[in-house]
């Protein structure tokens, strides 16, 4: 492992050298290279022979478009410098990996995916891009790039505020669900705002249809009909249930797998047909046991009504808590499975708004339906559950982890059941649920 700090690069650099010239160093971590000026640290390097293997280790569970940009920059460096590279891999996790205890068996726990020919060819616009990335550094003019999906995706660009502040139409980036090809074709078409958009020249899916007639129309879409129709199906007590999930990335728990979504906090209120209201949180106290999930399914399955629907935003979510209940062997999964209803398909289905900008995720549709402020993050969830499980955290910080967690919770939960109130609204049946 080369130690160095990104700031020390040189003093990197010549540990890499006096690792590269030893061979019986098998593999070199965190190595240092620089050729022209590009400097890399990388992540692992097996000696193979007379050449060596290059190996991304990434967090994910598959190899991704942009790491093969990342891997092919790498390569050019390494080859630049005068190795030779025989194979490049992306190391992820495998989430099929199931823990069974005692030490994780590495071989299973991670997958090696192979993109020699990916990296190969990302590496032949490497020169090419730094002469632009240099020309426009040495530029006094601000490059003339337009805002479009590349400010997002895949990762959120730290000069949106700025780019997009002029933007006063809704760009087609806004549609709902909009793939590559179609992106490609309207700006071969050079359309920029959806109301721009000709139907009969580009392809667009139903729901990106109604959006782009919301755009048109100035106004919202509701189906009332179709959504007072599945109103009319809830059974009273109406409970609504919102879960926090850690997914931590290693398993840390017996029959987990990586990024497993494990159950840490619920929150729940329901509504009986007489108006009663009953609402409870949950999360395991500092002094609980360390795996909290049976805990988890007993306190819910007593707070739970055993009657009338439950109602929760993501139909992923409820897939995760039928799953992990029936791991623990819960009622629960039953009960979400025959009484659950996912708000957002009937949101996704009935409702569109242009202020969505294409997005249906609890935060958006409660700010632009319910008025509510979008969430600030309490706490990284997943975090929270690896310290709070960890050996040796304190009971006192596991309780302030607790008290974050309930928070944390009870706020998504304050957004699902203004949603569900925001629904009936527009169903014209708020009076109903207001009872
Ligand atoms: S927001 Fe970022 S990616 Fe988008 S145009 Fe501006 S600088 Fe480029």
């Amino acid at each position: 492992l080369v130690r160095e700090a990104a700031a020390r690069h040189e003093r990197a650099e010549q540990t890499t050298r006096e690792l590269l010239g030893d061979s019986t160093v098998p593999a070199i971590c965190e190595g240092a290279f620089s050729f022209e000026d590009l400097r890399v640290r990388v992540d692992v390097l097996v000696r193979n022979g007379d050449a060596f293997d290059l190996v991304e280790v990434k967090s994910s569970t598959r190899a991704k478009p942009e790491h093969r940009s990342d891997a092919g920059v790498q390569l050019r460096v390494l080859e630049g410098a005068g190795l030779t590279i025989n194979r490049v891999g992306i190391l992820h996790l495998n989430t099929e990996y199931l823990w069974t205890g005692g030490e994780y068996d590495l071989d299973r726990l991670f997958a090696l995916q192979d993109i020699t020919a990916e990296a190969r060819e990302a590496a032949l616009v490497v020169d090419t891009n730094v002469r632009s990335f240099r020309e426009a550094l040495a530029s006094p003019q601000m490059p003339d790039v337009r805002v479009g999906a590349h400010c997002t995706r895949p990762y959120e660009c730290p000069f949106l505020a700025h780019c997009w502040r002029d933007v006063d139409y809704h760009h087609v980036c806004e549609l709902p669900m909009l793939d590559a090809a179609q992106l490609v074709d309207l700006e071969t078409a050079g359309v920029r705002d959806i109301a721009q958009i000709e139907t009969t020249s580009i392809r667009l899916s139903p729901v990106q249809e109604l959006a782009r007639r919301c755009v048109v129309n100035a106004a919202p879409y509701v189906d009332a009909e179709a959504l007072s129709a599945e109103l009319d199906e809830l059974e009273y007590p109406i409970s609504t249930l919102t879960v926090a999930f850690a997914r931590p990335a290693l398993p840390l728990f017996e029959g987990t797998r990586p990024y497993a979504p494990i159950p840490v906090a619920w929150s729940m209120s329901s509504v009986g047909v007489d108006g009663a209201e009953r609402a409870k949180t949950w999360t395991a106290p500092g002094d609980a046991d360390r795996d909290l999930r049976a805990k988890f399914f007993a306190t819910l399955s007593q707070a739970l009504p055993a009657s009338g629907t439950i109602v929760m935003y993501e139909p992923a979510d409820q897939r995760s808590v039928v799953l992990a209940a029936s791991e623990q062997g819960s009622r629960i999964a039953a009960w979400v499975e025959e009484r659950g209803l996912a708000l957002r398909r009937l949101v996704e289905s009935s409702y569109y708004d242009a202020a969505l900008a294409g997005s249906f995720t609890l935060d958006v549709v409660a700010r632009v339906l319910a008025h509510e402020r979008p969430l600030r993050a309490v706490i990284d969830v997943s975090s929270a559950l690896n310290e709070w499980a960890n050996a040796d955290t304190t009971p006192a910080r596991r309780a302030v982890l607790s008290d974050d967690l309930v928070r944390a919770v009870e706020s998504r939960h304050t957004l699902v059941v203004g949603v569900l109130a925001g629904v009936f609204a527009l169903a014209g049946s708020l009076d109903e649920f207001d009872q």
